[in-house]
C-alpha cells in the first residue's frame, strides 16, 4: 500500500494536508514533535471520516531519531512504502541578524532544511525503486523567495529548500518521482498568531491571510496523478503578495 507521510502534521498547514490527503483516500502517517494531543485529534478526525491514520512522532532535525522512527515504521509495514512525502515541519525564531542567538539560527535550519534532507533521503530509495509516481512536496515560503527582514535564518532555510527542490527534481524525474515546493505567504496558523494581522493583511492584495485548507488543496493537487508532469516548480500561494 502507498502511504503519505506529512511532517509536522499535528497542527496548522500539516494538519490540513493530513485531512485533505486522507479525504483523497490515502493512508496518512502523521508526524509531529511534541504535541501528542493535537496529533491524536488529527488521527481521530481522519478515522471519523472513514480514513486511515497513524502517528509517528520524531524530531525531523535529528538524524538518528528520523532513522529509528522510519525504520521501525518500515519493519511494521514490510509490504508498504511512503509514496507521498510532504516535508512541512518548520519553525520561526525571528530576530534581527545582529541580535540572533546562534541556537535560533541552527534550530530553524535544522527543522526546515536538515529535516528535509534526513526524511527525504530515508524515503527516496523505495520511491525510486517502485517507479509508481512518487511525490515530494516541500513547504517553502514567500520568505525564501523574497527574503524578509528579521528572518535571515528562516529565509535562508526556505531559499535553500527551494534550491534542493530544483536539484532533486532533476535527479528523480526519470523515475516518475516529482519534487515541488509550495511557497505560502501569510496563512492563519499558530505560527502566525503572534503577528500584527491587521497591519500585515493590508499588504496583501486580497486583504486577508490564507487558510490552511487553501494550501492543502494545492498540496493535494501536486500529490495527485494530474500533476505528474510538474516537477522542480515553486508554486506561490499568497493572495497576490508577490515578490
Ligand atoms: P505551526 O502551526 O507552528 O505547526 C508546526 C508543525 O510542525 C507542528 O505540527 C509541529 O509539531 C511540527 N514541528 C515543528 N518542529 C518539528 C520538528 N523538529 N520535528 C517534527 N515536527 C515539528 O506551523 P505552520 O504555520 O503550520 O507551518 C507549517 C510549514 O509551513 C512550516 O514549514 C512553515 O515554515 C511553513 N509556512 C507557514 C506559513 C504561515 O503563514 N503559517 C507561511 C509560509 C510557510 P508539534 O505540534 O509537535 O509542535
Amino acid at each position: 500500500m502507498k502511504y503519505a507521510l506529512v511532517t509536522g502534521g499535528s497542527r496548522g498547514l500539516g494538519r490540513a494536508v493530513c485531512l485533505r490527503l486522507a479525504a483523497e483516500g490515502l493512508p496518512v502517517v502523521v508526524n509531529y514533535q511534541s504535541n501528542a494531543s493535537a496529533a491524536e485529534e488529527v488521527k481521530a478526525q481522519i478515522e471519523a471520516m472513514g480514513g486511515q491514520a497513524e502517528l509517528l512522532p520524531f524530531n525531523v532535525g535529528d538524524e538518528d531519531a528520523v532513522e529509528a522512527a522510519l525504520s521501525a515504521w518500515q519493519d511494521a509495514h514490510p509490504d508498504d512504502y511512503i509514496a507521498y512525502l510532504v516535508n512541512n515541519a518548520g519553525i520561526r525564531r525571528d530576530n534581527l541578524m545582529f541580535m540572533m542567538p546562534s541556537a535560533d539560527w541552527h534550530a530553524v535550519l535544522a527543522t526546515s532544511l536538515d529535516g528535509f534532507y534526513y526524511v527525504t533521503k530515508r524515503c527516496l530509495p523505495k520511491m525510486m525503486m517502485r517507479k509508481h509516481g512518487g511525490r515530494i512536496v516541500n513547504m517553502a515560503s514567500l520568505s525564501g523567495l523574497k527574503g524578509m527582514p528579521g528572518q535571515t535564518n528562516y529565509s535562508a532555510a526556505k531559499a535553500a529548500l527551494i534550491g534542493a527542490t530544483k536539484a532533486l527534481a532533476q535527479e528523480c524525474a526519470a523515475r516518475g518521482v516529482t519534487v515541488n515546493a509550495v511557497a505560502p505567504g501569510f496563512i492563519e496558523t499558530d505560527m502566525t498568531k503572534d503577528l500584527p494581522v491587521d497591519e500585515l493583511k493590508k499588504l496583501v492584495p486580497m486583504n486577508r491571510f490564507g487558510k490552511p485548507e487553501e494550501v492543502a488543496d494545492l498540496v493535494a493537487f501536486l500529490v495527485s496523478d494530474k500533476a505528474a508532469y510538474i516537477t522542480g516548480e515553486v508554486i506561490s500561494i499568497n493572495g497576490g503578495l508577490h515578490t
